[in-house]
């Protein structure tokens, strides 16, 4: 199974003119009128050539929340309860859309992939719940961290109470864990809201405080760090415990910040954050060429996606600007998206844990899965 790549050309912004738009989604074949998978944009080189990149899907200006969860994501969610991992991550330029597509805003339609998403984990748990008579219960506890010039950072802690170094990462039979890391349980889909709220105040307000998006983008504190949700999900019956867990993950931008006019501390930042996405280009560079060598274990962020070992089944959304002012990034991320559909991820079966039906003591504990750590 391949990761599944899909493009998301966002809209014009009110100070963009229609006039700029260079890239579109267009149908393969004239047999499926519609519904586009080729993304085309010119040839910086000689205007008069354009590419055309091929994707699993391709949403342009008119999709909204609801299609791109219901066609992406919600499918992903009965192999989540089927035991398996998934992965959902945003790659794209800042301002193209990573945080809209998966958080989104605040109004029922606005809401991104994120918070529909254990929407539907809520309304499939009280489904399971129901037709077993309640003898299985669903648990889903949620952690929530973001890597940070190569730190990372726990979401539920204020950010003045962070280390400067971060927490540490370590592997763990197989899969990367962020120790110390704090989970909660979340009961109801409004808990989660409430936590997912006050963490996201945790990452726009850290330590640069930097606030402004608009009138800065590229100084925004948001943009240079990779934010993870990880939704455990815990399945319990009579005889089993089964435990599978989501990640979904908002990339910073993956713009080259060598074009930008940086002064020296910005540097720092860039660099570090040019350089795990330059990781994960390697990365994705290596295993589409078959190499043995995949220099995951450069930055923490390829050690913790690891793409392609054992993040279970992934979809990436690659979010799009149409307009010019936007074109080589665009570029290098059509040609990055392009590279990623060829990646083979395993499909990763978490292992019931079963229970002795009359042994002494009674249910043995979950299996050993730490917190935010799967991905
Ligand atoms: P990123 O996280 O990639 O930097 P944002 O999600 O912050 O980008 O989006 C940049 C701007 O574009 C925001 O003002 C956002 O509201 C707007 N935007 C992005 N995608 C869409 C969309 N599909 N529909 C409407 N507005 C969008
Ligand atoms: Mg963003």
């Amino acid at each position: 199974m391949s990761v599944r790549v899909v493009a998301r050309i966002r809209p014009l912004l009110k100070l963009e003119c229609a006039k700029d738009t260079i890239v579109e989604g267009s149908p393969a074949g004239a047999e499926r009128p519609g519904s586009p998978t080729l993304v085309r944009i010119p040839n910086p080189k000689n205007e008069s050539e354009s590419f055309s990149f091929q994707f699993h899907g391709v949403y342009d200006q008119e999709a909204t929340q609801q299609e791109i969860f219901e066609k992406e994501i919600s499918p992903t969610v009965k192999h989540l309860f089927g035991g398996f991992d998934v992965t959902i991550f945003a790659y794209g330029v800042t301002g193209t859309g990573k945080t809209h597509t998966m958080r989104g805003g605040k109004s029922l339609a606005d809401r991104g992939v994120i918070p529909r998403l254990l929407s539907a984990i809520y309304r499939r748990s009280r489904k399971i719940e129901k037709d077993s008579g309640g003898e299985t219960s669903v648990e889903v506890a949620m952690s929530y961290y973001e890597i940070y010039n190569d730190r990372v950072y726990d979401l539920f802690e204020a950010p003045e109470k962070r280390t400067a170094a971060g927490l540490p990462i370590r592997d763990n039979g197989g899969k990367t864990v962020v120790v110390g890391l704090s989970e909660r349980t979340c009961w109801t889909l409004k808990e989660f809201e409430q936590l997912y709220d006050q963490a996201n105040v945790n990452r726009s307000t850290s330590a640069t405080k930097v606030r402004h998006l608009v009138l800065d983008r590229l100084n925004a504190h948001s943009s240079r760090s990779h934010a993870i949700v990880c939704i455990k999900v815990t399945q319990t019956s009579p005889t089993q415990t089964r435990t599978s867990t989501v990640s979904a993950i908002d990339l910073a931008g993956s713009e080259d910040n060598r074009r930008t006019d940086n002064n020296k501390d910005r540097l720092v930042e860039s660099a570090s954050i040019n350089k795990s996405l330059f990781v994960l280009a390697q990365c994705v560079e290596a295993i589409s060429k078959k190499q043995s060598r995949i220099p995951y274990r450069e930055s923490k962020m390829t050690r913790i996606l690891s793409l392609g070992q054992n993040n279970g089944l992934t979809v990436m959304i690659l979010n799009l600007a149409p307009v010019r002012a936007f074109h080589l990034d665009t570029l290098s991320s059509l040609n990055f998206a392009n590279r990623t559909k060829k990646i083979e991820v395993n499909e990763v079966e978490n292992e019931p844990v079963f229970r002795a039906a009359n042994g002494p003591g009674g249910a043995k504990p979950g299996p050993a899965h730490v917190s935010g750590a799967n991905i």
